[in-house]
């Protein structure tokens, strides 16, 4: 391959794009790799599109190595495969749903659980065709509420989609695992550093899960990691430690007149203060309101949450623990709705007699007492006893975690970080193959329900987390496997130059090698040196000045170093750092 700028279809810009707030966003559109079409829809220009190509291939060669088999779907999908799971409802506001000119209704593939089973199903009938895994590498689409980033999270996307299917729980652990395997192998190869995190199932019902996260400022998933037992988690997904339920006896509940005390701050001072109670924040039980809307119908349930006071609710916890169903603020007019509400004084005490639903973080165990809300306005209610004074619906992991927490595997202190979901491995179990009456005829004659995993990477998204995880002052970074060439050859500015330029480029090309030649006449040398960084290939060869005295200047984009070799040497060199 062999790219000319003077014809190439590429203009860099020097300004970062106004929509832009993260680096890898401004990066991939200052040089001409990707153009914002309208929010979460982008173009794909030529250097762009080689790099995708680049990703894709790598995971197309991970998932073909571990025997899963490609297949291509349509984006473009009836209603009817998505009613018997639920999720042309479930789905809710994400799906893209349209109508065709006879009415009827189809969606845009968000993500293809139905269409695989499906598939299978029509194909295979024995237990002799089983295990068998298939993939796809296609575009998704997801009306998402918070399009984010330029092609980070967006609302038309690539992912890698790989679903097995096996007889048994032991085969689906076997699938699992090799995607596992494959999964740290294509990560490796892109170049991205990930950490592997427990995950939540979220609306796919099912057991185990993981997710590949890349570590990163701007990541939109918070993860936990344990360094003494190497257990990490999404924050979606930690579980809270209960403590032992408290057996002593707690003297009676108790009113108490807190006029001015809008904050748990304010709260405790004054309590403190006039009736010498001696608590903290956490001695306080927090109770916040929200609506559960289901999604697809007009439902919506009033839910009360307790959280002790020193926490605030996790808005990212509380979804992943209430969905499907959709948590939404509850606000003024719904309080007029619900005058037994208090706002600011909910205690728990009257929720069972108004019919509302209250869930407790787990640290709110039995015959815990608390300051709570007294369901009136200015007063509180302290000595307000888990299990006597209220009876909480159950417990929900929605309370803030914070770094120091403790491991629920080890009680070790737990540290926090942004990261970014780059992967998704899944065991769904028989939620899909139920839906479809999916079965192998087994050697006995009789049925045996299909089990199956599903797997997903962004591949896309993988592009932007490379040049979010691998950038500098000056432009991309981007790693070998993925550049969209491996060496850039800038002629700066004199005929020869561009003129001995444009025959190594060739004479690379023949050697097999993928090349980028800066060509362009009339263009100063600094123009040529700022987009050569900003386009980040790994090695960049300079010829220039130095020409007269036989030398040019090699370049690695990665550490910077600069040096100085005879012309002679050029091709040896250059084919030595690329094949390094
Ligand atoms: P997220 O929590 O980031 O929305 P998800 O849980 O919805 O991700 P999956 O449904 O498991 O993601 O999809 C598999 C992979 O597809 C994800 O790991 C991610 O890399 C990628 N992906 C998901 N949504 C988007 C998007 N809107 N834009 C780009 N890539 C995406
Ligand atoms: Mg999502």
């Amino acid at each position: 391959m062999l790219l000319r700028m003077s014809t190439l279809f590429l203009r860099t810009l020097r300004e970062d794009p106004a929509d832009a707030e993260v680096p890898s966003h401004k990066l991939l559109v200052r040089a001409g790799y990707i153009r914002r079409v309208a929010p979460g829809i982008y173009s794909w220009l030529p250097l762009g599109k080689i790099v995708l190509e680049n990703v894709a291939r790598v995971v197309r060669e991970e998932m073909d190595r571990m025997g899963a088999q490609e297949v291509l779907f349509p984006a473009l999908l009836p209603r009817d495969f998505y009613e018997p799971t639920g999720r042309w409802t479930e789905y809710g506001d994400t799906l893209f749903r349209l109508k065709d000119r006879k009415g009827s209704d189809y969606l845009l593939g968000p993500t293809h659980e139905e269409m695989f089973t499906d598939m299978v199903k029509g194909e295979y009938s024995s237990y002799k065709d089983y295990p068998v895994t298939l993939y796809q590498i296609q575009t998704k689409y997801r009306d998402e509420a918070r399009p984010r980033a330029g092609i980070l999270r967006g609302r038309e996307f690539v992912m890698k989609d790989s679903y097995s299917f096996d007889l048994d729980d032991d085969g689906l652990k076997h699938s699992y695992e090799q995607h596992r395997d494959a999964y740290i192998r294509i990560f490796d190869r892109l170049g991205i550093d990930y950490r592997i995190c427990f995950a939540m199932s979220g609306a796919m019902g099912g057991s185990a899960s993981e997710e590949f996260l890349a570590p990163c400022p701007t990541g939109e998933d918070t993860f936990v990691a344990c360094h003494n037992c190497g257990y990490a988690a999404n924050a979606e997904a930690v579980t809270t430690s209960a403590p032992p339920a408290v057996t002593v006896e707690h003297p009676a509940l108790e009113i108490l007149d807190t006029p001015n005390t809008p904050t748990i701050e304010s709260l405790v001072d004054h309590v403190n203060e006039h009736f010498g109670l001696g608590i903290t924040a956490a001695d306080t039980l927090k109770n916040i309101v929200v609506k559960v809307r289901t999604p697809g119908s007009d439902k919506v349930e009033t839910l009360v949450v307790g959280v002790p006071g020193d926490r605030e609710v996790d808005f990212k916890r509380l979804e992943a623990a209430v969905a499907p169903g959709i948590p939404e603020i509850f606000e003024g007019e719904d309080f007029a709705r619900h005058p037994g509400l208090v706002r600011g004084y909910i205690g728990p005490q009257v929720l069972a007699s108004l019919g509302i639903t209250y869930l407790v973080d787990p640290r709110v165990v039995t015959g815990s007492a608390w300051v709570t809300g007294a369901n009136e306005p200015g007063k509180h209610a302290a000595h307000v006893v888990a299990g006597r004074d209220f009876q909480p619906d159950g417990t929900i992991e929605a309370a803030e975690i914070r770094a120091g927490d403790l491991c629920p595997r080890c009680a070790h202190p737990l540290s926090i970080d942004r990261g970014i979901e780059i992967g998704h491995i899944f065991q769904l179990g028989r939620k899909y193959a139920d839906a479809a009456g999916l079965d192998a005829l087994g050697p006995d004659g009789k049925p045996i329900r299909v089990t199956m995993g599903s797997y997903g990477v962004g591949v896309s998204r993988a592009v932007a987390v490379v040049a979010e995880q691998r950038h500098d002052a000056l432009g991309l970074v981007w790693p070998r496997e993925i550049a969209p060439a491996d060496v850039h050859i800038v002629g700066t500015g004199k005929e020869n130059q561009i003129e001995v330029a444009t025959q190594l480029a060739e004479e690379l090309e023949s050697r097999g090698l993928r090349v980028l030649v800066d060509d362009r006449p009339g263009v100063s040398p600094g123009v040529k040196f700022k987009d050569s960084e900003l386009l980040g290939l790994p090695t960049v060869l300079i010829i220039g000045r130095g020409l007269a005295q036989g030398v040019v200047e090699l370049r690695d984009r990665a550490t910077g170093t600069k040096e100085e070799i005879p012309l002679a040497e050029a091709m040896d060199r250059v084919l030595a750092a690329c094949r390094a």
